[in-house]
């Protein structure tokens, strides 16, 4: 098992497949790009599908989501996907992606044994979209949104960033959208993890103002299911069965139940989004390490979790690593 010394349990992996995207949202990435990892640094897909193979099978992972960066872009996602989901016990396995060529992927993906997707979607004009992304690409999402419904992918999954002045008059209107198409929409909180170094906690949209903004047009009651390890806190939305979630990983951290655990996309074991060390699995596995071994050294990497990113503390300090890198 992966435990720490506060006693959590890691069982859901996040696996990052590519630090390559696409967009550029700029909450994310700088407008040039970053200096991409290059082919001999990133795992292949036969150490991710090993590494995958020993969290589930000896290491009590449950749930492996795929991201990045945007896994999409990756060439062998359908075939990692189906080798994840020969593995016994059968681990939940899930996408987070920007959308872009979904519509093309999404029966394959589903074929190949993805359960669910979550899609970030920040607007509902293509305006703000360009703006936002640096890219004209909206009607991609919509159509890769569609697909991954049609596939029955469900229940399909919107991820939100509000960013002030840009898109926050948008919230509302993007419930509504989510609600009237089946999607369940969870706003997040704009965390300090872009590559630029340019978030403000003075202009951060909190959940709190996300809330006001909803509840203009909405009512919001706690969803009575109990949350669990789940970072979102959700609602029903006038009264239900729709619900809207928010990730309030600023305002209300939700560390102290966390359960993950993460794998970069050269292979480093990260305990946190926001921790400042790394565990170097793809360097022990190319120096001959066997499972056993492995598993030893993700257990430590896991042992030494902290009790808390502390994001809204004097002391923090961001990760090297951008989000893109890490693997949202
Ligand atoms: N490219 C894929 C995507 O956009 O869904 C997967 C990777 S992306 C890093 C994963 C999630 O992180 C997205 O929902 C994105 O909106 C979110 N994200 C990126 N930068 C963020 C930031 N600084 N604060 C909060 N969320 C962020
Ligand atoms: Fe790419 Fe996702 Fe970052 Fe946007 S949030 S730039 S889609 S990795």
């Amino acid at each position: 098992m992966l435990l720490d010394t506060y006693g959590r349990r890691a069982v859901d992996l996040r696996v990052s497949l590519t630090d390559r995207c696409n967009l550029r949202c700029t909450y994310c990435m700088p407008e040039e790009g970053l200096s991409w990892l290059g082919k001999p640094d990133l795992l292949t897909d036969e150490e991710i599908v090993r590494l995958v193979a020993l969290a589930v099978g000896s290491l009590g992972v449950r749930e492996v989501r795929f991201t990045g960066g945007e896994p999409l872009l990756r060439p062998g996602l359908v075939p990692i996907v189906a080798a994840c989901a020969a593995l016994e016990p059968r681990p939940d396995l899930s996408l987070t992606t920007n959308g872009i060529g979904l519509a093309r992927v999404a029966g394959a993906l589903r074929d190949a044994g993805i359960d669910r997707v979550n899609v970030s979607l920040d607007t509902l004009d293509p305006g703000t979209f360009a703006r936002l992304t640096r890219r004209r690409r909206h009607q991609d999402v919509l159509d890769g949104l569609a697909a991954a419904e049609a596939a029955g992918l469900r229940p399909v999954k919107l991820n939100t960033v509000l960013m002030r002045g840009v898109n926050d008059h948008e919230a509302a209107d993007l419930l509504a959208w989510a609600v009237e198409h089946g999607y369940q929409l969870r706003f997040i909180e704009q965390m300090p993890l872009d590559a630029q170094h340019g978030w403000d906690r003075t202009r951060m949209v909190t959940a709190e103002e996300i809330l006001d903004l909803l509840r203009a047009r909405f009512a919001l009651t706690p969803e009575p299911a109990a949350r669990g390890a789940a970072p979102a806190e959700r609602w029903l939305v006038d009264g239900g069965p729709a619900t809207v979630g928010v990730i309030a990983s600023v305002t209300r951290p939700f560390c102290r139940a966390c359960d993950r655990t993460r794998l970069t996309a050269d292979g480093q074991v990260r305990n946190c989004l926001f921790a400042t060390g790394e565990t170097d699995l793809r360097g022990a596995m190319r120096d001959g390490a066997d499972d056993a071994e492995l598993a030893e050294l993700w257990r430590a990497a896991m042992w030494g979790k902290k009790a808390g990113a502390g994001i809204d503390q004097p002391e923090f300090h961001q990760p090297e690593r951008p989000m893109s890198a890490i693997g949202g």
